[in-house]
């Protein structure tokens, strides 16, 4: 693969041959930013979210979660500081009246001079970027644009508006009357959900400090700059986790979990240098402490996560905007105080494009006596959306009813997958391309001995083993 650019586009394009991902209404030229997840896609998701959601509930005994609704009371907002401050500065061009966020043009620009060989061009415009962007000084981020000759890249051209916010949350009626009372808000993040449900999770469940509430959910956020395929979208998932502590202890605990979720990625053997932590520069009005793990992705180094020190500001402004008590009775220190709250958030559908990303493999199998290569995708086997592929050598000679008791056997444990036309090679080959760990076929030697070939999908290496053992290793692999 000549470069990064190419391989992105190629991991688009097989996720759309191969069932991953499609657009979204596809027949009608498709909708920008959304997509939806085909068959195998939506196999895999559902195993990012499970094996997520088993990691921060099911082995953390003072973790719950919680699945609330996507709309929420208005004033949720308001206190949120959503209203008011969810807001990313943008810039339109006065000739091709395209609206850029103004960071991602600037560091379209930095990219730009670090491929020219110039870093520290790159590095020393990144810095102004960043300072520019926390104090809040639009009028000199213009005037940093249009020194650097940043253009537009439709019309080419360095004619630039101000510097504007533009509020990202999509609002809809409910019910029937469109007075402003009944506009509501699709949640720009699952985080609140917990956060007003915070009470009626401590009081049954009897949940005492340090205790976290996770939840897998929905957002939508009205990205200006939607592209990137599925690291972008205007209607995602995320899996967050508020873990509510004593006031005075953020600190060790934003440090802990820092690395507990670091060490959650390193599990699924993804390389260690493909995973960085970027401190935040300018930090949240809410937060005392954050920071993004970013992974290598083809587009470069990107946020995959969010972890967030967010203090007690969220259940504070809930408190005063509802008028009900948001604290908690501490018996160890008898003391009543809104605790303080660390935050884990990771996109679900950024953390499918890192494993798509990771997996994708290109391989050149050529011999002197033939050219050969094929696309296998080296998923972790526990996130694979097929497990085992399943395949009588012909359709006749009662090959397919032993290979049929063995789907009957396994099917019940994990997902299997049935297969009896064209040539075994063609076969082992289509479940590459969608990264099932394991093969096996079923020949004339298992009508004598039992046995059957199992083929590995990475090593692409056979063995011969009893039909009777594959349920057990295939389980063992997966676990
Ligand atoms: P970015 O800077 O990339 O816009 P963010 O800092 O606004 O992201 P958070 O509000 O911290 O993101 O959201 C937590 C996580 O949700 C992110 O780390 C990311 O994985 C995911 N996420 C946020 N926005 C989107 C989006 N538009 N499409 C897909 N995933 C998203």
């Amino acid at each position: 693969m000549a470069n990064d650019t190419q391989r992105f586009q190629a991991i688009i394009a097989h996720c759309k041959e191969y069932g991953f991902i499609f657009p979204s209404s596809e027949i009608y030229d498709g909708l920008s930013a959304v997509y939806d997840y085909g068959q195998w896609g939506s196999e895999l998701k559902k195993n990012i979210k499970d094996y997520w959601w088993k990691s921060m509930t099911q082995l953390h005994e003072n973790i719950v979660g919680i699945d609330a609704a996507i709309f929420m009371h208005p004033t949720v907002w308001k206190a949120s500081g959503h209203v008011d401050n969810f807001s990313d500065p943008m810039i339109d061009n006065l000739d091709s009246k395209k609206r850029y966020r103004v960071d991602h043009l600037i560091e379209a620009k930095a990219e730009e001079l670090e491929s020219a060989g110039d870093a520290a061009a790159s590095k020393t415009l990144l810095d102004k970027m960043d300072e520019l962007l926390a104090a809040n000084d639009y009028e000199a981020l213009r005037e940093l644009i249009i020194a650097n000759n940043i253009k537009c890249t439709v019309s080419g051209t360095s004619k630039w508006t101000s510097v504007r916010q533009f509020n990202l949350m999509f609002s809809t009626q409910l019910g029937s009357v469109t007075d402003e009372a009944s506009e509501i808000y699709l949640r720009p993040e699952t985080a609140q959900g917990i956060f007003v449900n915070f009470l009626n999770v401590q009081k049954s469940g009897r949940m005492k400090i340090p205790f976290g509430i996770a939840q897998i959910g929905k957002a939508f956020r009205n990205e200006i700059v939607a592209r990137q395929f599925i690291f972008r979208m205007r209607e995602f998932e995320q899996m967050e986790m508020q873990f509510f502590v004593r006031p005075g202890t953020q600190k060790e605990w934003y440090e802990k979990w820092k690395e507990t979720r670091m060490n959650w990625h390193l599990s699924l053997g993804i390389p260690k240098e493909d995973y960085q932590f970027k401190p935040h520069v300018k930090l949240a009005f809410y937060a005392d402490a954050a920071c993004d793990i970013e992974y290598k992705f083809p587009i470069g180094f990107k946020e995959v996560e969010g972890i967030h020190s967010r203090t007690d500001y969220d259940l504070k402004q809930h408190q005063e905007f509802s008028r009900k008590k948001m604290q908690y009775f501490d018996s160890e220190t008898n003391q009543n105080y809104i605790p303080y709250v660390i935050e884990t958030s990771i996109g679900l559908d950024r953390m499918f494009l890192l494993i798509v990303s990771h997996a994708y493999t290109e391989e050149d199998l050529s011999t002197a006596e033939k050219p050969d290569s094929r696309v296998v995708l080296r998923f972790p086997a526990k996130l694979a959306p097929l497990k085992l592929a399943i395949f009588p050598l012909t359709k006749k000679d009662g090959l397919p009813e032993l290979a049929r008791e063995l789907m009957n056997e396994c099917m019940p444990a994990f997902r299997c997958f049935y297969e009896e036309k064209d040539a075994i090679g063609k076969r082992y080959r289509r479940q590459d391309a969608i990264g099932t760990p394991f093969c096996v076929t079923i020949d004339h030697q298992t009508k004598e001995d039992g046995t059957v070939t199992i083929r590995h999908r990475d090593t692409m290496k056979q063995e011969r083993v009893a039909m009777g053992d594959i349920k057990a290793m295939v389980q063992k692999e997966i676990s």
